[in-house]
């Protein structure tokens, strides 16, 4: 999906009463937000959950831009030890540039302005991952980021709308698979999770080619019949307004 652009991989853009922040800019970030006149210099946070390409290939100019190139300090990074430390996807120019990097930790809890976010719990992925919970004044909200299923999953990522990272229509086993990457979630473990969770709304996004082939939205109206919970398929600059969960 990455490398053809079928669906844009430029990440998500948070806007909670105000305070703006960007979770994982990935590929085309800055293309995208661009061409939808969001503006880096509004952002008070880059959050990155984890350093694979499709996620943080547009950290650095993202960051750079929220600092207007290093003209005003401004803002925060926040992003596991593994995108920091040890062949850093974060460059150290740019660390100097903004207002603070913060490393995520399983269990820890941040805030950017009056949003709390936290990193409950550490994912199965070949590199350190987190999902995140904000908590705004009026809203809580979830993110769960890449991962193989686990047990016990769910149950760190309760709020009213859950947004959930889903690749591949059916489990890959490494039998099935021996040289791709697995892991992450499919959709009946996406099914289990909502099941589980019964969020308001669910969000899914970061489709895979199969997901894709699908059509992801025929895929979030089987999840809704399913599971009673209104499930959408995320679309390249679609927009939720946490309003609309205050209405159900
Ligand atoms: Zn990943």
């Amino acid at each position: 999906m990455m490398y053809n652009q079928f669906l844009a991989t430029g990440g998500l853009w948070l806007n909670l009463s105000g305070t703006e922040i960007l979770i994982d800019p990935g590929p085309g970030c800055i293309v995208q937000a661009a061409k939808r006149k969001l503006k880096a210099e509004k952002l008070s946070a880059i959050i990155l959950s984890h350093r694979h390409l499709d996620h943080s290939a547009d950290i650095n100019i993202m960051a750079e831009a929220m600092t207007q190139g290093g003209f005003k300090r401004h803002g925060r990074l926040f992003a596991p030890a593994d995108a920091l430390e040890t062949e850093p996807v974060i460059f150290s120019y740019i660390r100097e540039l903004v207002d603070g990097v913060e490393m995520l930790e399983e269990g820890k809890s941040y805030s950017i302005g009056n949003i709390s976010f936290t990193t409950p719990v550490r994912h199965i992925h070949p590199v350190e991952t987190y999902g995140m919970v904000f908590r705004t004044a009026q809203h809580t909200f979830s993110l769960i980021t890449d991962t193989l299923y686990f047990d016990g999953l769910s149950k760190h990522y309760s709020g009213e709308l859950l947004i959930i990272n889903v690749v591949f229509l059916e489990p890959r086993t490494p039998v099935d698979h021996p040289s791709m990457p697995i892991d992450h979630l499919s959709v009946p473990d996406v099914e289990r999770i909502i099941v589980e969770l019964k969020p308001k709304v669910a969000i899914l996004t970061h489709f895979g080619m199969g997901m894709w082939r699908a059509k992801p939205w025929e895929t979030a109206q089987k999840l809704t019949d399913k599971t009673g919970v209104k499930v959408i398929a995320a679309r390249d600059g679609m927009r939720f307004n946490l309003s609309q969960l205050d209405e159900s």
